[in-house]
């Protein structure tokens, strides 16, 4: 089970069916509990040129929160637009 959106219906629960390890990234299907359909996931190794997640200020700021579609998007601004690493 994952948090994630359904691009479809931005259903927030699934469960994953299929998985496919690739040579970059490890690929998930899921299925949404809400609408049936299928979408892909993905997992990778984000490479050193790209901006660098801050775990320190996601656990200062959003850990210990439940989060919404809103948190995620400031999780995603702070995490990739923040100057300290
Ligand atoms: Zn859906």
């Amino acid at each position: 089970m994952s948090r994630l959106a359904c691009p479809h219906c931005g259903h927030k629960e699934n469960r994953a069916r299929e998985y496919m390890p690739t040579e970059d990234a490890h690929r998930r299907q899921r299925q949404c509990l809400g609408c049936d359909k299928r979408f892909w996931t993905e997992e990778r190794i984000i490479p050193l040129n790209e901006p660098q997640p801050s775990l320190h200020k996601y656990r200062k700021q959003f850990a210990k929160k439940k989060p919404t579609v809103s948190t995620y998007t400031a999780i995603h601004n702070a995490l990739f637009k923040g100057e300290d690493r």
